[in-house]
């Protein structure tokens, strides 16, 4: 039986996570769960798995589940209880299904530990990649992506070697806002940009797929996960979000990873890779996929994903600094503060204010991130 802690829990990984536990039971069990507020749905999914060690980001909420649980349950709380969760829980399988920056000490634990990490966090990797990569190497730990996107490609890998890669090909679905134009993306509402055509997901993810972000993040994820340099990277639009990446390798055949949009898939294969198990989560009907399409992503109009670009170029710690920038101009724009086409403005305002390091270690990049962030609360 193989032991999973999911940090997350109660966001859209998290929960499908725990559908794909259910569906294996026979193999996997959940020893620990995170969460940042959301404490009844977490108590309903202490009381189903029988969970006994569990974490609460929010101290208040924290405070509250621990009057409603039993006193075997360990409820911890804070940044401190999450690292505390990581380094010391008896578990297999992290599942890493936190959002943004607040990820990566916990993962990193993990890694110390030598654990297999099924990551869905991929600002850990955009804000650390290089740091996380020596530690993997170091301690025997293994990064298995969760990201369709990842899965894909590392899926369409199997078999093949380094050297014959000639390019690989992020899909991207192109978001609520794929053909419209400048004046009209400069009026978009916050409900408007909420409002993802093909996947449901939490928020900050949902804003970066409206301004290409999270495909920007993709690419420096596919990076370091795959060790690929930038101009091999490309991204192609594609809404029907059916193929989810492709490889093409030298000799110019293109390997593809098809389904029906299911985040359970990728997960399953996280936690069961190299093996596959059986699943019915998606009914692929080839009747209702005739309609693949593929559109070049507008890097000008949407400076977001030329962003990425230019910072994987760029290296040292200008990712970690986008993320970072990134985040804030999200939470700014949920808050109605700016408008949708500030939020690329904010993050090269704070790439250009914020010092580059290059080679940096994790006390630098956690000084990086909290500088950033405080720039771009500032910036309007
Ligand atoms: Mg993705």
């Amino acid at each position: 039986m193989k032991k999973i802690l999911i940090l997350g829990s109660t966001g859209s990984i998290g929960v499908s996570s725990l559908d794909v536990v259910r569906n294996l039971k026979d193999e996997f069990t959940v020893t620990g769960l995170s969460a940042n507020g959301n404490i009844d749905l977490l108590e309903r999914q202490i009381n189903e798995f029988g969970i006994k060690h569990v974490c609460v980001r929010n101290e208040e909420k924290a405070a509250a589940l621990r009057q409603r649980t039993s006193p075997g349950v360990k409820v911890l709380s804070g940044d401190e209880g999450l690292l505390e969760l990581a380094a010391t829980l008896d578990y297999d399988i992290l599942i890493g299904a936190m959002v943004g920056f607040s990820g990566l000490l916990p993962t990193i634990e993990a890694i110390k530990r030598g654990k297999r990490i099924a990551l869905a966090n991929k600002e850990t990797l955009v804000a650390a990649g290089e740091l996380v990569n020596g530690l993997v190497k170091k301690h025997g730990a293994e990064i298995l992506p969760v990201d369709s996107e990842h899965s894909a490609i590392f899926q369409c890998l199997t078999g093949e070697s380094a050297g014959e890669i000639k390019r690989m090909i992020l899909t991207a679905s192109g978001g609520p806002f794929f053909r419209c134009s400048r004046e009209e993306l400069q009026k978009v509402s916050i409900a408007q940009a909420l409002a993802h055509p093909t996947w449901k997901m939490g928020s900050k993810i949902t804003i970066d797929s409206a301004t290409l972000m999270n495909k920007g993040l993709e690419v420096i994820e596919a990076h370091w996960l795959f060790d690929v340099p930038a101009d091999k990277i490309d991204v192609v639009i594609h809404p029907q979000s059916v193929i989810h990446s492709m490889v093409e390798f030298t000799d110019g055949s293109v390997k593809a990873q098809l389904s029906k949009p299911d985040m359970k898939l990728p997960i399953q294969y996280a936690l069961t890779y190299p093996e596959r198990r059986p699943a019915d989560f998606v009914e692929n009907n080839f009747m209702l996929m005739n309609n693949l399409t593929f559109h070049q992503p507008d890097k000008t109009l949407f400076e977001c994903l030329q962003i990425a670009f230019d910072v994987l170029e760029e290296g040292g710690t200008s990712a970690c600094i986008a993320n970072a920038a990134n985040e804030i101009a999200v939470e700014k724009f949920l808050n109605g503060q700016i408008g949708f086409m500030d939020i690329p403005n904010i993050i090269k305002s704070c790439l250009s204010g914020i010092p580059n390091h290059k080679a940096a270690d994790l006390e630098t990049i956690v000084e990086t991130d909290r500088q950033t962030r405080i720039l771009a609360r500032e910036l309007k």
